[in-house]
């Protein structure tokens, strides 16, 4: 199997600069936003994507929206953490590339979001892609394929 670095952009696909799944954080519809809050505090991460029990793809949540869930007038409704849960505030209306995608449609895909969620014809969840990893091979492929150098 070839390496990433011996293939033209043109070649690459997002499955070669995806994060997969089993290294992917996520959190579940029906976890309580204290939970997703802990998830997103703890990893560092300013939103991960939700999944069904089976596993598949349903959207994205974010440590904003959940802080803007539970802003009460004069203070933080604590309370609502444990009351609600991530499927009544999550973000559905996300893009969703599949790893068969090119490069540059992943780099489109890319352009509005930290990360885009990867995930097959039945939106079972491969992993994400983020905007960083596209980035950072753009780079490479600059500076090794054209001889430029640092500017
Ligand atoms: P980065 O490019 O590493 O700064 O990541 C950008 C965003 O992608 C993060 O803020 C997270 O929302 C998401 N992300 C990156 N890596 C992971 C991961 N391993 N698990 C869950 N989300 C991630």
């Amino acid at each position: 199997m070839s390496m990433i670095q011996d293939k033209n952009l043109t070649d690459i696909t997002i499955e070669d600069l995806m994060i997969s799944s089993e290294k992917v954080a996520h959190v579940q519809l029906n976890n309580p936003l204290e939970h997703a809050l802990l998830v997103l505090v703890k990893s560092g991460y300013s939103a991960v994507p939700v999944l069904d029990a089976q596993y598949k793809l349903v959207g994205t949540i974010g440590k904003t929206v959940i802080l803007n869930q539970i802003l009460g007038l004069e203070r933080f409704e604590i309370e609502k953490l444990s009351d609600m849960q991530v499927k009544q505030i999550m973000r559905t209306d996300i893009p969703v590339v599949s790893k068969e995608n090119t490069f540059m449609e992943g780099l489109n895909a890319i352009i509005d979001y930290p990360f885009v969620c990867v995930a097959d014809a039945d939106m079972y969840f491969d992993g994400i892609l983020t905007r960083r990893a596209i980035l950072k091979h753009l780079r490479r492929d600059y500076y090794s394929t054209k001889n430029n150098t640092i500017q």
